[in-house]
C-alpha cells in the first residue's frame, strides 16, 4: 500500500481548526479507499513559536520538510506580530525555497452557495487562476534609506526573469489546454509598467505559438476586475503576476461566495521538492476559536493535494462529498448557514463513507 508522508503546519488563528478538519477528511478517504495511507507529522511552527523563541520555524525548517511528499498548511498571522514578519518567516521561505513557482487557484460556485453576483450560479463561473509564485513583486528586493527622516525613501523592486515568466506561461497554457474551453487570459499592467510586464506580454505571445489550440487574450489588471464582475462567463484560465493574481484571487473567492471556500496549491511542477496546499484565507482572528471557520477551502485544497499525489479517484470523491454537503445546505455562517466547522466536517466524512458519493 502506498503511504504518503504529509507535513501539517496548522500555524495560527483558524489554521489549526481547518487543518484538523482537512486531516479528518483525508483519513476518512484513506480508510474508505483502502489503497493508500497518510502518515502525518504536525509541526508547531507559528506566531506563538515566534513569540516564544524569536523564530516562526527553526533554521533547518525547510530541510526538515524535504523528506515529505506534500505540505498541508493552515494560515499564518497574529494580531500582535507584524504581517510581514509572519509571512516572510514561514510561508514565503517555503514557497520560494522549494521553488513552488505555480500557484494554482481554482474558483467555482459550489451548489448551495450563492454568489454576490446577480444571476450567476453554479456552472456560470468556473475559473482557474495561475499565479506566478516565485518572483515578481514579492521577490523581496528593495530597501529603505533615511529611516524616519523627511527624506526617507522606500523601494519595492519587482523582478521578472525570462526563465520565470516563460515557465509560468507554459504552465498556464498547458493547464488551459487541458480544460474544456481551452481559453487563457494573460493579465498584466503593461501600459504603466513598461519593462518587466512588456516582457511578460512578449513571452506570452511566444509561448502561445507552442499551443495553437488554446485561444488567448490579454487584459490589464484594472480592467480585469471589471470583467470578472461584469462578464464572469467569458473567463476560464487566467495567468497573472504574483501581486496581481494575489488580489484577483481574493476577488474570485468573494465572487464564488466566500474566502472560506477558496483553495490554493503551491506547486513545484518539476517535482524536485514537496508542493504545499493551503486555503487562500488567512488566520481570521475575528472568528478564531469560535468553531465556525468554513473548512471547505481546506477540503478543496486537500483534493488538490490528492490529485498532485496521483490519487485522482480519492480527490474526486472528496469534491463530490463537499458538493453534496453544500447542496444539502450544511453551511457555515460565512456562506449564509448556521453549521459549525464540526457539523460540516462530520457531514463530509459521512458522505465519503456513504455509498452515495
Ligand atoms: P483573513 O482571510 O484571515 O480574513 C478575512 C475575512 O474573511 C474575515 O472576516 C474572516 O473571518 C473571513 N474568513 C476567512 N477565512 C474564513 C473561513 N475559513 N471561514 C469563514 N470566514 C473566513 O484575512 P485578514 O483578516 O486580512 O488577515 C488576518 C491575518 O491572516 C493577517 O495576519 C494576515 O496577514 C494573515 N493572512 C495569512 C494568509 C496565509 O497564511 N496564507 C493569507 C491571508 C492573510
Ligand atoms: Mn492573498
Amino acid at each position: 500500500m502506498k503511504t504518503y508522508r504529509i507535513a501539517a503546519i496548522p500555524a495560527d488563528g483558524i489554521g489549526p481548526e481547518v487543518i484538523a478538519a482537512g486531516l479528518q477528511a483525508l483519513e476518512t478517504l484513506a480508510a474508505r479507499d483502502g489503497s493508500f495511507r497518510i502518515d502525518v507529522t504536525t509541526f508547531d511552527w507559528s506566531s506563538d513559536r515566534y513569540k516564544r523563541t524569536g523564530a516562526l520555524m527553526p533554521d533547518d525548517g525547510p530541510e526538515q520538510l524535504k523528506a515529505f511528499d506534500a505540505i498541508f498548511f493552515g494560515a499564518v498571522g497574529a494580531p500582535d506580530v507584524p504581517d510581514h514578519v509572519t509571512l516572510w518567516g514561514l510561508r514565503l521561505p517555503i514557497c520560494q525555497g522549494f521553488d513552488q513557482y505555480a500557484n494554482v487557484r481554482p474558483t467555482r460556485i459550489l451548489p448551495g452557495i450563492s454568489s454576490p453576483l446577480a444571476g450567476i450560479g453554479p456552472g456560470d463561473l468556473d475559473w482557474v487562476i495561475v499565479r506566478e509564485n516565485s518572483e515578481g513583486e514579492y521577490s523581496g528586493n528593495g530597501g529603505r534609506t533615511h529611516r524616519g527622516m523627511p527624506e526617507e525613501v522606500g523601494t519595492e523592486v519587482a523582478i521578472f526573469t525570462r526563465v520565470g515568466v516563460t515557465r509560468i506561461m507554459r504552465y498556464a497554457f498547458r493547464l488551459a489546454q487541458s480544460r474544456a474551453r481551452k481559453l487563457l487570459t494573460v493579465v498584466t499592467k503593461s501600459n504603466a509598467q513598461r519593462f518587466g510586464l512588456v516582457m511578460w506580454d512578449e513571452i506570452a505571445a511566444e509561448v502561445a505559438r507552442e499551443f495553437p489550440d488554446v485561444t488567448w487574450d490579454k487584459m490589464l489588471v484594472d480592467a480585469m476586475t471589471v470583467r470578472m464582475v461584469k462578464n464572469p462567463k467569458s473567463l476560464d484560465t487566467i495567468v497573472a503576476t504574483n501581486l496581481h493574481a494575489d488580489i484577483l484571487s481574493d476577488l474570485a473567492g468573494a465572487l464564488a461566495g466566500s474566502l472560506g471556500v477558496a483553495p490554493t496549491a503551491n506547486i513545484d511542477p518539476e517535482r524536485r521538492y514537496p508542493s504545499m496546499f493551503e486555503p487562500i484565507h488567512g488566520s481570521a482572528f475575528d472568528i478564531a476559536g469560535k468553531g465556525i471557520a468554513n473548512p471547505v477551502a481546506t477540503f478543496w485544497t486537500a483534493a488538490q493535494m490528492l490529485e498532485h499525489l496521483g490519487e485522482q479517484a480519492a480527490a474526486a470523491r472528496l469534491m463530490r462529498a463537499v458538493e453534496k454537503v453544500c447542496a444539502d445546505g450544511i453551511l457555515t455562517p460565512d456562506v449564509g448557514g448556521t453549521a459549525t466547522t464540526r457539523d460540516v466536517t462530520d457531514a463530509v466524512c459521512d458522505a465519503i463513507r456513504g455509498s452515495n458519493v
